[in-house]
């Protein structure tokens, strides 16, 4: 067949206009050179390109952006998004392009779509998880819920022109869109276009099924209609009686829901088929629009008898998808239970279109956008509105939680859900703890990103690992997940059970060579270096934190250090009563030796730990401690520089200072030792070194170590003094 290239053109700029003809209601000049550039834009790119069936690409773009405009109800920033949706996945036209020719809203707008082209495989047995995954991730993705709408007028476009696509195609795109896509237009309040898409996908999937149902509704059209005249004629005559302006029609339950009706019921077409609803449509005003609609409930009830638990008062309180009217289900003739459908023209169109249609009876104002803006603001606070517990929204709650929540591909396009802040690392334990365990980074769209980068919705993420990584402590850090902390924290134990494993061996051929193997002794030494379990003990040595030469030092004292640990294990210690008492946390350290001294808070300034301070010296009350930017403080530094003094807050469970004690006796049995337990009971105190020099019957010692504050100091100074045979202490001022 030869193409008619002419023809072709003609055709395209006709459907154009009829685009235009569709949206003129919404949009001024301004808005139509928009659209005009999208078009042109579109047609450009797409010009080598066509559709299965042959025709020309552009005839697909054109027609979502109809329907956008037509059975949506939006407007320009819509409407060009729609023209343009396909031409950054399918054509050279880039992001940048887009956002330098038609700004930042649509660049998000087709971003957003774009992201939104994952596939999922319906023949996945986690299918129906990760379709609603997906429908989350497609609710939590965009911040424009156009993205969404735009998304759902290309798959109605795309579904009711797919007889020439291949059957498995059919098949996979009919599926995505009963799990997905006719969910999402239900949740907009998108009814025409949801079971639309519904009827259409079940064509697909049962045409079997498909085909009986709508040959017998075809059959009985006569018999319904006939029914319907005898149902409604009552009605109608009534309601005109009232100076009633409306509209009256009846109809079947679309093929798809009578076809779930058979199979959730269990019961055959003939019962289905006999439910059937009756619509009455007023026109009215915003005034009298709910009189109206309880006045014709009332005139309907006087003459069919209604089924009281079957009243459903959508006005009073609309849908969280916006829907408003009453139902009823009421005895008709020939004893037929007949559902009627009460609502104005606006409930009527809202019911239909969604919430666009809103905005068309409630702004007077012309900028159609700034309305859908309106809108999607309101849809918004819908989807995470908690109280929108509308009786049967039950099964769609579950989607006002997505706001914590991260959708993101594998590289095989599976969907992950992470919460939000989980980074690449939760990510790789995600997939799996072996992962994990070996991650190194992550490519993100071909991107390197460290272990810690912070993931986002709508991103494919590739795991890069290492044989030679190992888990970390400091990743417990960088995750959020629990799966990930469970699975470093089991990761590093198994790491270092494989470490003790190496240590063990190398501990017993250490005492094997000392001729010292018994159990005992491994418990002792755990113990004297005070440490949790044996398994700490043999990582010690493996990592030769303790060598042959600490356990031959240990076995050489070994009674007097039983002894010890004995006592210890019975009496508290004192420095630990001391802790408690003071329970202090922050210690305020002043001058430039950090030395702490007695002071008092300013009442002025009220300075507390952490505050930026100084001490300022006065005459008659000590020292006083301001706030650097204390009122009071300017004046003092500016005056009295000479009297202010540096201090500085000091966690006292993190510091400690190096210092040291000198001390001088006469040598006697034994000092070295009552010297060395004196210390070892402040247990705060760190000990760098020892040394002791004696000569002829005269020693001197200097003991260097890390206290925590000055007290401990003259503590352990204080205790020394009383040892017989010491004669004098004195501090050593390091540094
Ligand atoms: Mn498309």
């Amino acid at each position: 067949m030869k193409i008619d290239l002419e023809a072709e053109k003609k055709e395209i700029l006709k459907r154009y206009r009829k685009l235009l003809r569709l949206a003129k209601k919404s949009i001024n000049d301004l808005d139509k050179k928009q659209i005009r550039k999208a078009f042109d834009v579109a047609l450009e790119a797409h010009k080598e390109m066509r559709r299965k069936s042959g025709e020309p690409y552009i005839y697909h773009p054109i027609a979502v952006a109809q329907i956008v405009a037509e059975e949506i109800g939006l407007g320009t920033v819509s409407i060009v998004s729609a023209l343009l949706h396909d031409t950054v996945e399918d054509t050279e036209i880039t992001l940048e392009d887009i956002d330098n020719m038609f700004g930042p809203k649509v660049c998000l707008i087709i971003d957003g779509l774009t992201k939104i082209s994952g596939v999922i495989d319906h023949s996945d047995p986690n299918y129906s998880i990760q379709a609603e995954n997906f429908r989350k991730m497609m609710l939590s993705l965009s911040d424009d819920v156009r993205v969404i709408l735009v998304k759902l007028a290309d798959r109605l476009h795309n579904m009711r022109t797919m007889e020439f696509m291949p059957r498995n195609k059919q098949l996979k795109i009919s599926y995505e869109t009963l799990f997905i896509y006719a969910p999402l237009a239900h949740r907009l309040g998108l009814n025409s276009i949801k079971t639309e898409l519904e009827n259409l996908a079940f064509q697909y999937t049962e045409e079997d099924l498909f085909n009986e149902i709508t040959d017998k509704l075809k059959e009985g059209q006569k018999r319904l209609t006939r029914f319907i005249n005898k149902f409604s004629l009552p009605i109608i005559n009534k309601l005109t009686d009232k100076g009633f302006d409306f509209e009256i029609d009846g109809r079947h339950k679309s093929p798809y829901s009578i076809a779930r009706k058979m199979k959730d019921k269990n019961v055959p077409f003939e019962e289905v088929y006999d439910i059937f609803a009756i619509r009455i449509i007023l026109k009215s005003t915003p005034e009298s629009e709910k009189g109206d609609c309880w006045n014709t409930y009332s005139i309907i009830t006087d003459m069919y008898t209604p089924r009281p638990d079957r009243l459903r008062d959508w006005i009073s309180t609309p849908k969280a998808n916006g829907y408003e009217a009453l139902h009823t289900t009421v005895m008709g003739p020939e004893g037929r239970w007949v559902e009627v459908q009460i609502r104005t023209q606006r409930m009527h169109e809202i019911g239909e279109r969604g919430l666009a249609a809103h905005w068309k009876y409630k702004s007077t104002g012309d900028d159609h956008d700034s309305r859908v803006d309106e809108w999607i603001g309101k849809i918004r606070s819908l989807l995470d509105s908690p109280q929108n517990q509308a009786i049967d929204f039950i099964d769609d709650i579950k989607l006002n939680l997505f706001s914590d929540e991260i959708f993101v591909f594998t590289p095989a396009g599976e969907l992950k859900n992470l919460p939000s802040g989980a980074t690449a690392l939760d990510f790789a334990y995600d997939i799996h703890s072996k992962i994990g365990d070996a991650c190194i980074g992550a490519k993100v769209n071909h991107k390197l990103v460290p272990l810690n980068y912070k993931i986002r919705s709508g991103e494919q993420l590739e795991v890069l690992t290492s044989k030679k990584q190992r888990p970390k402590p400091e990743w417990l850090n960088i995750v959020t997940t629990a799966k990930a902390k469970n699975g470093i924290k089991n990761g590093i134990r198994r790491e270092r059970k494989l470490i003790a494993k190496e240590g063990k061996s190398k501990y017993f051929k250490i005492v094997e060579a000392l001729n010292e193997n018994n159990p005992k002794l491994l418990d002792e030494l755990v113990r004297h270096f005070d440490l949790s379990d044996a398994g700490e003990f043999f990582v010690r040595v493996a990592e030769k934190n303790i060598e042959k030469g600490a356990i031959k030092n240990y076995l050489a004292q070994r009674e007097k250090h039983k002894k010890q640990a004995e006592e210890k294990v019975s009496t508290p210690r004192k420095s630990e009563i001391t802790a408690k008492s003071f329970g202090k946390k922050d210690v305020l350290v002043l001058g430039e030796d950090k030395d702490q001294f007695d002071y008092k808070i300013s009442p002025c300034c009220n300075p507390i730990p952490g505050d930026e301070v100084f001490g300022f010296v006065t005459v008659v009350d000590g020292i006083k401690i301001h706030k650097t930017n204390c009122p009071n403080a300017m004046h003092l530094q500016a005056n009295f520089a000479y009297r202010t003094i540096k201090a500085v807050w000091e966690d006292k469970s993190k510091s400690s200072f190096l210092t040291g004690l000198r001390f001088t006796g006469t040598d006697d049995f034994g000092l070295v030792s009552k010297i060395t337990n004196i210390i070892s009971e402040v247990s705060e105190l760190k000990i760098k070194s020892i040394k002791f020099d004696a000569d002829h019957g005269v020693f001197e010692g200097r003991i260097m170590l890390y206290v925590q504050d000055t007290i401990q100091l003259t503590e352990l100074s204080e205790k020394l003094k009383v040892v017989k045979g010491i004669h004098d202490i004195k501090r050593i001022h390091t540094n």
